[in-house]
């Protein structure tokens, strides 16, 4: 398996009940996709921001075992055409928007939209955006954003994905809904490093070209890249969407007074800008800035989002059935399972995976 969150916390459970274990990443660094890398002392989340949240305790303490985690909170702010608006969709968006005051306005305003809208059943993302906020929010905040990071018109995409965003009738700018949330004080790598200790770790090692000899020294293999991939894309390949990031060192302590600016028209051809210091407060001269670039999946590409569309789900099901038949070999992960993973559903699956093995091994003993 490979050194990303998925795979670390399953060699960390595996290793701790004394069994040996060995991580293969074709990358040159652990961590995955949660790599982060200091640049000017701020931590650099290389792939992407990754804020941890959560809801389960059992993950949080998990988690805290192998790092501190500070108290930031995601709270994105929203760029379309040079106007501000808060995220994820709340009071001051409403005010700001459409000048109402009190949280009943807001929901006659909300309301009043849907119904000119005359959605009853929401069938697709727009649909189900326009029936949780209304035509405007959807003009301004989502569409152009949603068509940017997917390539595809929110008619054919699935609704779930805009679920993943609260509406609140309160002044709460928290991007998420979670009991627990923060970033890893020092970086992720650190955190995986040390989920990590005590771990054979071999880097730059693509398991696929070496699958015969790997599999040869092992009673048990996990999988966590791509699952078409690893049957040769017998079926078509599956979609993934990609992320090119610009990432620039500037010469000022404070580029946009923000962690995330999303920017949501659909000119900019950006989907938005990290300034990766505000994760940790980070007070440097300098400030580290990342605008990411989202594009179709080609060989070649980092793979980052499944897209669970209806084709896409439908072929993965074949996949899937392939995948349940290997006798050795389990799939696990964003990739290995295609599924649109938050750090923490992450961490659950691959510790509830140990636990079976394990357990597995316990009866066979
Ligand atoms: N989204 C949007 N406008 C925004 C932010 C998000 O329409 O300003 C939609 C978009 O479709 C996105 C989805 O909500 O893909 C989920 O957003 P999230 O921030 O959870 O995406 P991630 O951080 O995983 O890329």
């Amino acid at each position: 398996m490979g050194a990303g969150l998925f795979g670390a916390a399953f060699a960390q459970q595996v290793r701790a009940a004394g069994k040996s274990v060995l991580v293969i990443d074709r990358r040159s660094h652990i961590g995955g996709n949660v790599y982060t890398e200091e640049i000017e002392g701020i931590q650099v989340h290389r792939y992407g921001a990754h804020i941890f949240h959560t809801n389960d305790r059992s993950v949080w303490e998990y988690v805290n075992r192998f790092a501190e985690f500070n108290r930031y909170t995601n709270a994105p702010v929203a760029n379309y055409r040079g106007e501000l608006y808060s995220l994820p969709f709340n009071m001051y968006t409403f005010n700001k928007l459409w000048g109402v005051v009190t949280p009943r306005e807001a929901e006659a305003k909300i309301r009043e939209q849907r119904e000119a809208a005359g959605i009853t059943e929401p069938k697709n993302l727009e649909e189900q955006a326009i029936s949780l906020v209304g035509t405007d929010i959807y003009e301004r905040l989502i569409k152009g954003y949603t068509e940017k990071q997917w390539g595809r018109p929110c008619s054919e995409l699935p609704s779930f994905i805009i679920k993943r965003l609260p509406v609140r009738f309160t002044f709460d700018n928290n991007y998420f809904n979670a009991r627990y949330q923060g970033i890893p004080v020092g970086g992720y790598t650190r955190m995986v490093e040390r989920m990590l200790d005590g771990v054979e770790v071999r880097l730059n090692v693509d398991y696929l070209q070496h699958k015969a000899e790997l599999d040869a020294l092992a009673d048990r293999v996990v999988y966590t890249g791509s699952v078409d991939a690893y049957f040769d894309d017998c079926y078509g390949p599956l979609s993934y969407r990609s992320v090119r990031f610009e990432t620039e060192v500037l010469d000022t302590p404070n580029f946009q007074g923000n962690a995330v600016v999303n920017y949501t028209d659909r000119e900019t051809p950006f989907t938005r800008i990290i300034e990766h210091k505000f994760f940790e407060f980070g007070t440097q001269p300098k400030t580290v800035i990342s605008r990411e670039y989202s594009a179709e999946w080609r060989p070649g590409m980092e793979p980052y989002y499944p897209v669970n569309d209806e084709k896409n789900s439908a072929l993965y099901e074949q996949y899937k059935a392939l995948a349940d038949r290997e006798r050795k070999t389990v799939f696990g992960g964003r990739l290995g399972e295609y599924r649109y993973y938050d750090m923490d559903a992450v961490l659950l699956s691959a510790l509830q995976l140990a636990e079976k093995e394990l357990g597995k091994e316990g009866e066979q003993a």
